[in-house]
């Protein structure tokens, strides 16, 4: 028998899903159908948020059930157009519980010059390295995407896509956007900060002691 959705991913990550994508939209990272969301239900199943639906026409109903080896388990519409990208950070990643998606502006800005955010802000950290690394182009829903995708999350919880946007990892899905929405100011500001002149990039050794702060004071510092 053909599991139910309910049964695969439950209500409540249906509905942090939809709570997810109505976040984003509201502090403008992603506007119309673009960007998405996931979340992963066990070791080889996760949850989706479906293809051309806009935030707040969004219903617990709405979200797909996927299992690792490209099946649809469960669906009232089509998984999102970029279900493979997820998939596959997924199965590379068992420490990642969630995955969110945008194609939020200056972030996007700095993708499309192919150029990483370095160190310019101390807070580069808050998503795990000295930098957030650029994947190279290709093609959306391609493999080689999700080839480009994981190895730029190399020890990292973000990165940016070339000439697309952003991925954001997390525990949960509101931890992944809060750090999306982290990336999007860096981002912002990164790019006036290069309008305005030269911007000075720390250090391996500031990074280096900025890193063990993180690391010891928990989650972040503000
Ligand atoms: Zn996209």
């Amino acid at each position: 028998m053909e599991p139910t959705r309910d049964k695969v991913i439950g209500v409540a990550n249906a509905l942090e899903l939809v709570s997810t994508m109505q976040y984003l939209e509201r502090m403008g990272l992603n506007c119309g159908k673009s960007g998405n969301a996931s979340s992963r239900v066990g070791s080889t199943t996760y949850s989706i948020t479906p293809s051309g639906v806009a935030p707040l026409d969004l219903t617990p109903e709405s979200i797909v059930a996927m299992a690792t080896d490209e099946v649809v388990l469960s669906a009232t519409a089509k998984p999102s157009s970029e279900w493979r990208m997820h998939q596959d950070i997924y199965s590379a990643r068992p420490d990642v519980g969630a995955i969110v998606h945008t194609h939020s502006s200056y972030a996007t800005a700095l993708a499309c010059n192919g150029k990483p955010i370095p160190a310019f802000h101390y807070m580069v950290a808050v998503a795990g390295g000295d930098s957030i690394r650029c994947a190279p182009y290709a093609t959306f829903g391609t493999p080689q995407l999700s080839d480009n995708a994981v190895a730029a999350l190399e020890n990292r919880q973000a990165c940016l896509l070339a000439n697309h946007g952003v991925l954001a990892l997390g525990e949960t899905s509101f931890v992944a956007a809060k750090l999306a929405l982290e990336v999007e100011q860096l981002a912002r500001q990164y790019c006036i900060a290069m309008q305005v002149g030269d911007p000075v990039i720390l250090d391996d050794e500031q990074m280096r002691e900025v890193l063990a702060k993180f690391e010891t004071y928990g989650e972040r510092i503000e």
